[in-house]
């Protein structure tokens, strides 16, 4: 396995994949691997000839107050599990090489990105699309694989790819749960043992409200309802939103019917949490 750091080798190594007409398979991640990425590392290895995966903590994605300084970095760590999965090459840039110096470039999706975790993390999404197009434009994936841990991450990057003709495909995997239930992620490693006991509400009331859909419950209001209850029984967490919504357009639904998302974001202690299950009629 190989690591590269700069943008110029990176571009260098792809044009020789594809020139060979070779598949390149690429894994987007912040690093601190845990097995939700392995699953689509996993995946990747199946699905293309080469693999890539990019560990890089992106800072236009943090706002000000956020914990970019904060946020784990392991890279030697993370390095050997990707050997151990057959990964052919690591991309981990600096930040310099990502964003040079002078005006910037920025890509942002309209609409999608102010809602839900955009409405709580403003600019957030302005983060994700620039350096997801960017890192599209160095690695030039055959296929690019998302979690739907981060469901609206992945509705808004399906939007970017269409509309501005990308052409790269794009797989979502299923979210990867530890044995208590709690959605695999980085910032678990944050959590107090009693947050994390509490921490398990979260998929309990999701389902919970999906349980309610599927046995007819029409009334939005009453599934977000259920769900709302079940978390807000736990003292240690706090509701940041928690939404049934559109799976397209991220919009609060205002009738039961179709594929929905209902989505959490829910603070446990400081430690924000996403979480979200799909409802369909
Ligand atoms: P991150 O390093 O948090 O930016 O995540 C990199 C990729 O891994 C994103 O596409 C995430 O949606 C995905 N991911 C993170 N956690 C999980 C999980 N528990 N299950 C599946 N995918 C995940």
């Amino acid at each position: 396995m190989e690591i590269i750091r700069k943008v110029s080798s990176m571009r260098e190594i792809s044009s020789q994949i594809l020139a060979a007409r070779r598949t390149i398979g690429f894994v987007p991640t912040m690093g601190c691997l845990h097995d939700g990425h392995l699953a689509l590392v996993r995946r990747m290895k199946q699905l293309a000839d080469v693999v890539v995966v990019s560990i890089f903590v992106n800072p236009s994605q943090f706002g000000p107050d956020e914990d970019f300084g904060k946020y784990p970095r392991q890279l030697t760590r993370d390095t050997d599990l990707l050997i151990a999965e057959g990964v052919d090459y690591v991309f981990s840039p600096e930040a310099e090489e990502i964003y040079p110096e002078g005006p910037a470039t920025t890509v942002e999706v309209e609409d999608l990105s102010t809602r839900l975790e955009g409405a709580s993390r403003p600019g957030h999404f302005r983060g994700v699309t620039t350096v997801v197009m960017k890192l599209l434009q160095i690695v030039r994936p055959t296929l690019v694989v998302l979690g739907q841990k981060d469901a609206q991450q992945a509705v808004i990057v399906r939007r970017m790819i269409d509309t501005l003709f990308l052409g790269t495909e794009l797989l979502v995997l299923p979210i990867v749960r530890d044995e208590d239930d709690v959605a695999l992620s980085s910032r678990n490693a944050f959590l107090s043992s009693g947050e994390r006991r509490a921490s398990r509400a979260i998929y309990r009331a999701l389902c919970d409200a999906r349980e309610a859909a599927e046995a007819g419950e029409r009334d939005p209001e009453a599934i977000v309802g259920r769900a709302r209850e079940i978390i807000e029984a736990e003292d240690r967490l706090r509701i940041d939103y928690l939404e049934l919504v559109d799976g397209n357009l991220l919009r609060p639904v205002t009738a039961v019917e179709g594929r929905m998302l209902l989505v959490a974001a829910v603070y446990a202690g400081v430690t924000r949490l996403l979480d979200n299950v799909e409802i369909a009629t």
